[in-house]
């Protein structure tokens, strides 16, 4: 029995795991296609999914400490669950669970998380946001436009929108002034919480839950909507799971929500597209959340555009790299995931590479520019709106 209380939560799943290796390929097109960004990157079986499990049996077995060599390997991956979706054994459903678990074990245990995810929590802990930007000018971007009070429908909008992809958030408003709907947001909304949960650092999440539950029930939501693929995991899942509790409002992404309004007719794109363009599933949105359909549909909904998909998609999507802490601990890692994303996207023969999720956009631009990619990267909401 190990002291570990953290480890013990996964004792249950983690004697699953049967060595077979499925997890590291996608096995398409009668070969093996790349899936496990760390496995390919480290090339040793303990960076791969399996390899990770069995580095929790042999620290809940007390035959393993958490070294600064098992941290590295423990926290050297975007989580994107890849490795979810290849393996066939009960274990699969909770892979990624059990690393973000393993990771809170690493901190119960005083040796993780990794440095510079040590400094993002002191800023949520400081300012309720990761990137060290004063609370007060959370809502800056929002300029003189007026925001009702009061409304059963409050944006959610997450602090990488709020202070790094402002063009988000703005798109997003104006989304929803096109489709005439009422909607409120709060000044005092915190970091949700994503960048804590997937590096281990889960102390203070009740209190983080409950202060933008409350914050956004006393504005009286009955659906929040969020534009970011992270917020809407953590919101739509994390939340519930660590409450214990269903939270008594729905929690919507809006590709769902805008797609309610195209079906209904009060949204039209009326600008016709001659262009060829592709979408990449955000590992939050896709295969933590199920959510494909939505963003193809609306993509597929304006005039004359050419989607193409890109070779791996939907559930066997190559992952953004910028997941899971990996864009804060492994900058240069992290980018070259999204390189080769980049090179996916340009054998479509696209000009535009869109998706749905701030910090897939974040890391998706970065790698454009590292390559000088002539690819136009785009936010979903951002498409959408112009194509108005
Ligand atoms: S995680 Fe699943 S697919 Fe991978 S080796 Fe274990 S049982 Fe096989
Ligand atoms: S979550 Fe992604 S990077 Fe991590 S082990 Fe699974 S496939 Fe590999």
């Amino acid at each position: 029995m190990s002291s570990n209380s953290k480890l013990e939560e996964i004792r249950k799943w983690i004697y699953d795991c049967v060595k077979c290796s499925n997890c590291k390929w996608l096995d398409e097109a009668g070969g093996h296609a790349r899936s496990c960004p760390a496995g390919l990157k480290f090339r040793f079986e303990s960076y791969y999914s399996s390899g990770k499990v069995w580095i929790a049996r042999a620290l809940l077995e007390n035959k393993l400490e958490f070294s600064d060599s098992v941290i590295q390997k423990i926290y050297a991956c975007p989580t994107c669950g890849n490795c979810q979706e290849l393996c066939g054994m009960h274990v699969a459903e909770h892979l990624v669970e059990i690393f973000e678990t393993l990771r809170a074990a690493a901190v119960e245990a005083g040796k993780g998380p990794l440095p510079s995810h040590k400094a993002f929590k002191e800023s949520v802990d400081a300012n309720r946001n990761p990137y060290g930007e004063p609370h007060e000018s959370r809502l800056k971007w929002i300029g003189d436009l007026k925001i009702k009070e009061k409304a059963e429908i409050v944006y959610f909008v997450g602090c990488t929108a709020a202070y790094r992809r402002q063009e988000i958030a703005s798109a997003t408003l104006k989304l929803f002034n096109r489709m005439g709907v009422e909607f409120a947001l709060t000044p005092d909304e915190w970091c949700c919480g994503s960048p804590l949960i997937r590096t281990g650092q889960i102390a203070g999440m009740k209190e983080i839950i409950e202060h933008n539950m409350k914050a956004m029930q006393d504005l009286g939501a009955k659906r929040i909507i969020t534009a970011c693929a992270g917020c809407y995991k953590t919101l739509s899942k994390d939340y519930p799971k660590i409450l214990g509790r269903d939270l008594g409002v729905e929690i919507v992404h809006i590709t769902d929500f805008i797609l309610e309004t195209v079906k209904d007719g009060t949204l039209k794109f009326e600008k016709e597209s001659n262009e060829t363009v592709t979408y990449h599933d955000p590992c939050h949105l896709g295969r933590h959340s199920k959510i494909y359909d939505s963003p193809r549909e609306l993509i597929e909904s304006v005039p004359g555009v050419k989607f193409i998909e890109m070779e791996r998609n939907r559930e066997r999507a190559w992952c953004c790299g910028a997941g899971g802490g990996v864009k804060s601990a492994f900058k240069e890692w992290s980018v070259e995931i999204a390189m080769e994303r980049i090179e996916e996207a340009e054998k479509t023969g696209a000009s535009k590479l869109i998706t749905s999720c701030p910090f897939c956009k974040t890391n998706l631009l970065d790698a454009a520019t590292a390559k000088n990619s002539t690819l136009k990267i785009y936010d979903i909401t951002e498409y959408l709106l112009e194509k108005l």
